[in-house]
């Protein structure tokens, strides 16, 4: 097993600053019964950030285009990571857990060996907000129990910036303080960061991670030297390094999401991520007969 970021806590951040590889802008589509978002990752143009599948930005303050929501459907072979900044959502799965999301909350979904699911506004009007991220799950654990947590919004930690912003730590560490995520073998990381113009952030992100921004307000400039700028909405996929710097030129929203890659095989079919297109046969005979 490789270092883990809190390894490198207690420390001033050294090593190499990662640079931007490339920025994607994400592809306006719709999913469930209509729901309009953003799809960042899981396009032609970005297809898998190993081990992240998929990143979706929903965001409307119009209900025509969030309140048919997502009814019934499966999934297997990944987690679903859901994190709301406005709004409200009810879960509900075929294993008996319900949960409200509010704003501010996260619900971490180990959609494992099987699970049918609903995620439907709980509310007619005003703004909807937030991200789904799909993390992949490694072949000897696609096949893991079913398990769901719902984080309510106070159980993520805040940290306040010397210089004017904060970090909200969704998964793995930040200045040492841990957020309350699950332990993956992939260790991912999940910060949603808020900046004032002006100020910086930087953190330790181990280089056995892919690690990624994806900006939702504002602008920034991230990494070495003079940096490159990087304006919402857009995601910026980092290169190795040690750690990530990145510095507001507006005031700026953005996530900082990084994992170890699985690097396997992946087999996709709609909501199935498997390793073979003959698990994928196999997973949808189980949905059909049942066996959720
Ligand atoms: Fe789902």
């Amino acid at each position: 097993m490789a270092a883990t970021d809190s390894e490198l806590l207690g420390s001033a951040v050294t090593g190499t600053s990662r640079a931007v590889v490339r920025t994607v802008v994400g592809m306006p589509t719709s999913d469930g019964a209509g729901v309009k978002l953003t799809r960042v990752i899981g396009t032609q143009a970005l297809s898998y950030l190993d081990p992240f599948l998929m990143l979706d930005e929903f965001g409307s303050d119009d209900p025509a285009a969030y309140i048919a929501g997502f009814p019934s459907h499966p999934h297997r072979g990944f987690e679903t990571i859901t994190y709301m900044l406005d709004g409200r959502m009810r879960h509900r799965d075929n294993h008996g857990n319900e949960g409200l999301l509010t704003a501010g909350a996260v619900q971490w979904m180990t959609a494992g060996r099987g699970i049918v699911h609903s995620e439907m506004p709980e509310q007619e009007q005003g703004r909807m907000r937030g991200f789904q991220l799909w993390l992949n799950l490694p072949s000897g654990e696609k096949m893991r129990p079913v398990e769901y947590q719902d984080i309510e919004p106070h159980k993520v930690p805040v940290v306040e910036l010397p210089q004017g912003g904060q970090v909200k730590v969704i998964a793995g560490h930040f200045d040492g303080v841990r957020g309350p995520a699950p332990e993956r073998t992939t260790q991912p990381v999940y910060l949603d960061v808020r900046l004032t113009a002006g100020s910086q952030f930087q953190s330790a992100i181990h280089i056995a991670k892919s690690a990624f921004l994806y900006v939702y307000e504002g602008e920034v400039s991230v990494g070495p030297g003079s940096g490159h700028a990087v304006t919402a909405p857009k995601l910026a996929e980092l290169a190795a390094g040690d750690y990530v710097q990145v510095t507001a030129m507006k005031d700026a929203r953005f996530l900082v999401i990084a994992g170890i890659p699985v690097r396997e095989p992946v087999a996709r079919y709609g909501p199935f991520v498997m390793n073979t297109s003959e698990q994928i046969h196999q997973a949808i005979a189980d949905f059909q007969q049942g066996k959720f």
